[in-house]
């Protein structure tokens, strides 16, 4: 490299502050930071500054990151799985420790609420680290059985570089339900964090290298989909492919991905419905819906199709629009902000054109409606739209941001009918208060997670993902193992031994 190149390469402002907190933003490839010479403008969601450049990745550092990750993986690999687990621990530990600082680099890069990345999000990036090694030690076993005197035995072995790519709206936890067990199984890494979200990435990767993570184990690149992403999904070299994000890309990620039969796991978008039956808790139906505007409904899961019996619409409403008054909308640093700014103006401005339509075709706004005026920027009033067709765009396709609709039905069935028809099947969320109702009701709903009389609860060891065109496979506990690994079975005959 002459030294004009070298310059080039790190001279866009290597390291960003953001929010008192020094941010690296380039490339970590093989242990090292590594530049591009071309950079884009990180925005900030909250007051619509530029806060960091951030490299922009090529087809050729796709390549090196891939090479790294193949380089590595023999080393991490042969690492006994206890050695690997005591490394994940640490990466933990780095993340408590770091705690304060990734929760606000995350609210200055994507807008979510300040006391959500301190009290939740992040505590659950240093739990997935740790529940996905324990996983791996302690609960991987399938258990040897035995055929006609032969015996079986499972084995999970590592399947090689993992390229994991993510979008922007929970970005480190997101990535580390990939990054921990595919990691913890032997794996190496190249994460492509999303391009408006790519700060907590480089944070992960300074406090990897700091708990010992060999190099070349965990590599991010930085960059636009469309170019170092699909140059990751393309290379040969690569066993796993882990997406989350928006079914387009999936279609773009699955083509690239069968040119070499590449495993693919996809966590996309949905269309959830919440079904409120007229024997439900109305208080509590009511609490579950305002809560669908949590990350300002920025939310793969969120229940954005409420769907309630006739007979308590309208006590129903009154309820929700309560709620709703209640909320308050604001800066996402502030403790008492409950709904902050959306991603970025183009994701403002689809939310708003999806809601336009809806109104123009004859949905009565019931709250919200457009943009929050008072407070500028990406703000976006929660907005419930009723009176809607259940064949409109605003019903059927995912807005992703803080815009509910709501629609009536007369009885069981046909709640069932209209929760099912989508062409989505993420997650359900059921309010009754009969038991056989929701046995009946949650046995027919096509879900990946189906919750009754709640809402995300979610632990790491239950099957998470999505039917129809919301996903393809499932992570959590065993499932993620069964997907990063090269599952093995080996038989023994009991006889030929000396
Ligand atoms: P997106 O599909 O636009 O982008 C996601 C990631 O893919 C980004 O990192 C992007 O750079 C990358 N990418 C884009 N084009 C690519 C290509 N051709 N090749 C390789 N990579 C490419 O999605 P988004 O807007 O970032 O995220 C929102 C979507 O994600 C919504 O649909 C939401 O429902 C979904 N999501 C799903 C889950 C889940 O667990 N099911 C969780 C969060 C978000």
């Amino acid at each position: 490299m002459t030294e004009a190149t070298a310059v080039s390469a790190a001279a866009p402002a290597a390291v960003a502050t953001v929010a008192g907190v020094a941010v690296d933003t380039r490339h970590w490839i093989g242990g090292e930071r590594v530049g591009s010479a071309d950079t884009f403008a990180d925005v900030s969601p909250v007051d619509g500054t530029v806060i960091a450049r951030i490299a922009r990745g090529t087809a050729a550092d796709a390549r090196a990151a891939v090479a790294a990750a193949r380089e590595a993986f023999p080393g991490w690999a042969a690492t006994p799985p206890a050695e690997r687990a005591r490394i994940l621990h640490a990466v933990a530990d780095g993340v408590e420790k770091r705690l304060a600082d990734l929760a606000i680099v995350e609210t200055t890069d994507n807008g979510a609420l300040l006391r959500s990345h301190l009290r939740g999000v992040m505590p659950r990036v240093a739990h997935n680290m740790r529940f996905f090694a324990d996983w791996l030690t302690d609960r991987l076993d399938h258990g040897d059985f035995d055929t006609r005197g032969h015996n079986n035995h499972v084995s999970w072995d590592p399947a090689g570089p993992c390229v994991l790519i993510t979008p922007w709206n929970a970005p480190l936890m997101l990535a580390t339900w990939k990054i921990g067990p595919a990691l913890a199984a032997g794996n190496t890494v190249v994460l492509k964090p999303a391009e408006w979200t790519p700060l907590t990435a480089s944070l992960f990767a300074d406090i990897a290298a700091e708990a010992g993570l060999p190099a070349g184990v965990f590599n991010v690149v930085q960059g636009y989909g469309e170019e170092v992403g699909a140059a990751l999904v393309e290379d040969p070299d690569v066993r796993r492919i882990s997406f989350t994000g928006s079914v387009p890309t999936a279609r773009a990620i699955g083509a690239a991905a069968a040119a070499n039969l590449t495993p693919t796991s996809f966590e996309l978008g949905g269309k959830s419905p919440l079904l409120v039956f007229a024997d439900a808790d109305l208080d509590l139906a009511a609490d579950l819906a305002v809560e669908q505007y949590d990350n300002a409904g920025q939310v793969c899961l969120a229940a954005t199709r409420i769907l309630v019996e006739e007979s308590v619409a309208e006590e129903f409403t009154t309820r929700f629009v309560e709620r709703a008054a209640a909320l308050v909308q604001g800066d996402p640093r502030d403790e008492a902000t409950d709904i902050g700014p959306n991603i970025h103006a183009d994701h403002l401005a689809r939310v708003d054109g999806f809601v336009r339509r809806a109104v123009d075709s004859g949905a009565r706004v019931v709250v919200g409606g457009g943009p929050n005026t008072e407070l500028g920027g990406l703000y976006y009033r929660p907005t419930l739209l009723a009176d809607v067709a259940h064949d409109a765009e605003i019903v059927q396709e995912e807005v992703f941001g803080p815009v509910l609709t709501l629609q009536t039905f007369a009885d069981e069935e046909e709640a069932v009918a209209l929760a099912n028809d989508t062409r989505f099947g993420l997650a359900a969320t059921v309010a009754t208060g009969d038991r056989e109702r929701a046995d009946r009701v949650t046995a027919r709903l096509v879900a990946g997670t189906v919750w009754v009389n709640c809402f995300f609860v979610r632990d790491l060891q239950a099957p998470f993902g999505g039917s129809r065109q919301s996903g393809v496979g499932r992570e959590g506990g065993t499932w993620s193992f069964d997907f990063y690994c090269d599952v093995k079975n080996t038989v023994t005959s009991p006889n030929g031994w000396h």
